[in-house]
C-alpha cells in the first residue's frame, strides 16, 4: 500500500508576520517536493501564509464544531477553508489539556472540518502516567474510536500519534514503542473502516522529532510522516526532516 507521506509543522502560538520568511525559505528549498508538506501557523497568519506558500499547504490548529454563531474567539472550519488553508489539526494534547477538549468534541470538529473540505489531522497520545500504568493501547483505542468520525476517508483524515511525554521534551519513544502503537492504530482503522480506507489513512508520529532522529523514525512501516512542533519553526530545521521523508 502506497500511502501519502506528510511532513506537517505545527507552529503553535508562535510567529508574527515576520515568521512568514521561514515559510518562504522552506518553499524555495522544496519547490517540487515528493511528499506533502504542511505548515500550521497561528490563525492570524493563515490568509497571508496561504497566499504565498507555493508548494507548501497551510493548515490551522483548531476549529469550532459549528459553522457560525455566537462563539467569541473561535473560528469555523469554513473560515479556515476560506483563508486558503486545506487542513486543521484537531485534538492536540495542548488543546485537550488547556481547553478541556474531549474526544467527543474532537469528533464534532473533525466532522465540521470534513464538511468544509478540510483534512482533519486528529491527534492521540498517552500521558507518562498512563504509559507507566501500561494503559497506552487502551487510551489510544478510546481516543481513536471516539475522536474519529464516520466521515473519515483516506483523503480527508490523518491520525497523529503524539505521546504527551515526548512533546517538547526532547524525549522520544523507542522505535519498538512507535511500531507497537502505530501498528495498533492501523489495525483498529482497518477493523473499523475496512482495508481500503483503514490501510490508506496516513499515520504521523509527533513528539520531539528533530533532524537527528527523523530518518530512523521514518523507517517504521506504519509511520507515514511527522507532526513537528519546535523543529518546524525554522526552515533550516524542518527542511532536513522533509528530506528524510522524501
Ligand atoms: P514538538 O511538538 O515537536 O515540539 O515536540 C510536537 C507537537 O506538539 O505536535
Amino acid at each position: 500500500m502506497m500511502r501519502r507521506k506528510l511532513a506537517a509543522g505545527n507552529w503553535k502560538m508562535n510567529g508574527t508576520s515576520a515568521a512568514l520568511a521561514e515559510l518562504e525559505y522552506l518553499a524555495l528549498q522544496h519547490p517540487a517536493p515528493t511528499v506533502d508538506i504542511l505548515i500550521c501557523p497561528p490563525s492570524t497568519l493563515l490568509t497571508q501564509a496561504a497566499a504565498q506558500s507555493g508548494s507548501i499547504a497551510i493548515g490551522a490548529q483548531d476549529c469550532h464544531a459549528n459553522t457560525s454563531g455566537a462563539h467569541t474567539g473561535d473560528i469555523s472550519a469554513e473560515m479556515i477553508s476560506d483563508s486558503g488553508a486545506t487542513a486543521v489539526i484537531l485534538g492536540h494534547s495542548e488543546r485537550r489539556e488547556d481547553h478541556d477538549e474531549t474526544s467527543e468534541q474532537v469528533r464534532a470538529k473533525a466532522r465540521a472540518a470534513h464538511a468544509a473540505g478540510l483534512t482533519a489531522i486528529i491527534c492521540l497520545g498517552e500521558s507518562e502516567a498512563q504509559r507507566d500504568a501500561a494503559n497506552t493501547l487502551d487510551i489510544i483505542a478510546g481516543q481513536l474510536a471516539i475522536s474519529t468520525p464516520d466521515t473519515a476517508t483516506a483523503s480527508n483524515t490523518v491520525i497523529a500519534y503524539e505521546p504527551i511525554w515526548a512533546i517538547g521534551t526532547g524525549r522520544v519513544p523507542t522505535i519498538e514503542q512507535i511500531i507497537e502503537v502505530h501498528d495498533f492504530i492501523r489495525e483498529k482503522l482497518i477493523e473499523r473502516f475496512g482495508a481500503d480506507i483503514g490501510d490508506a489513512i496516513p499515520l504521523l508520529y509527533g513528539g520531539s522529532v528533530k533532524p537527528s532522529n527523523a530518518a530512523e523514525i521514518f523507517t517504521v512501516a506504519n509511520v507515514d510522516g511527522a507532526l513537528v512542533g519546535g523543529a518546524s519553526l525554522k526552515a533550516e530545521d524542518f527542511s532536513p526532516i522533509i528530506s528524510a521523508l522524501e
